[in-house]
């Protein structure tokens, strides 16, 4: 059963939808309908709860962040989703993006590098009744081939180029949507699989924490297999 409810007219998450996704233009009725239904402040650290709705990204430990509101709704309306497919994700983080996707899609499979936020994720999607998602712990940049291809896939951490195993694993008509370029200096591209070609476009400027590939470190990763563990 989905715990996940409207939120009420006036209230901050109300707010936050109204004022920093619709006012923006973030236009996908769905899109808005989600990050409305989905309490933000179940994603982050009790200490930062106050700031939840706030459009900031906020830190989840292990040098990471949830994305900025603002921007998990421009990446999501991106991919164009309307019920029926199956999505990839790569950087489960907090699970706060991957339960936008569920809300919006039939299946997500999410792949997450560190293994504490991967559990973490799973144990807050569980708590508010999220069912179709599945998880794994390894190197995102190789994608989930065993449940390829996919309609979508959402990358949530910045490459320094395109990762070839995603392109590979998109289905015809599919969007892959991918902040690209060094640190400090990513562009979010949509490209689309369309009869054999892939159509690039560029939406806009973002932050991103790092995609760190150890197959780009030239230390290949079985897909699913595991990095090495993190502490705390
Ligand atoms: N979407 C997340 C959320 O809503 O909380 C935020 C993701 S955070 C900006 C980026 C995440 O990507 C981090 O959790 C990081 O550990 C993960 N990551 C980085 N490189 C990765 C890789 N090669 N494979 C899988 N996850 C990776």
């Amino acid at each position: 059963m989905s715990l996940l409810t409207p939120a009420e007219p006036g209230s901050p998450r109300e707010r936050m939808v109204r004022e920093h996704l619709a006012a923006r233009g973030i236009q996908d009725q769905r899109v808005l309908d989600a990050m409305l239904s989905i309490p933000r402040e179940e994603f982050v650290p009790a200490f930062l709860a106050q700031y939840a709705y706030d459009d900031r990204p906020l830190y989840i430990g292990y040098e990471q962040t949830i994305s900025q509101p603002y921007i998990v709704g421009l990446m999501t309306e991106a991919l164009q989703l309307t019920g029926a497919e199956r999505v990839l994700e790569i950087g489960t983080g907090s699970g706060y993006q991957t339960a936008v996707l569920a809300v919006l899609c039939a299946e997500v499979y999410t792949i997450e590098r560190i293994r504490k936020l991967s559990v973490r994720a799973q144990t807050t999607l569980r708590k508010l009744g999220i069912a179709n998602v599945h998880f794994r712990v390894g190197d995102g940049a190789l994608g989930w081939p065993e449940a390829a291809p996919f309609d979508g896939i959402l990358v949530t951490a910045g490459a320094s180029e395109l990762p070839k195993a995603l392109i590979e694993q998109l289905a015809e008509g599919g969007r892959l949507v991918i902040p690209i370029g060094p640190l400090g200096s990513q562009t979010l591209h949509r490209i689309t699989r369309k009869q054999g070609q892939y159509i690039d476009e560029k939406l806009t400027r973002v932050a991103f924490v790092p995609l760190i590939s150890e197959t780009e470190a030239g230390q290949p990763l079985e897909a699913g297999q595991e990095p090495p563990a993190e502490d705390d």
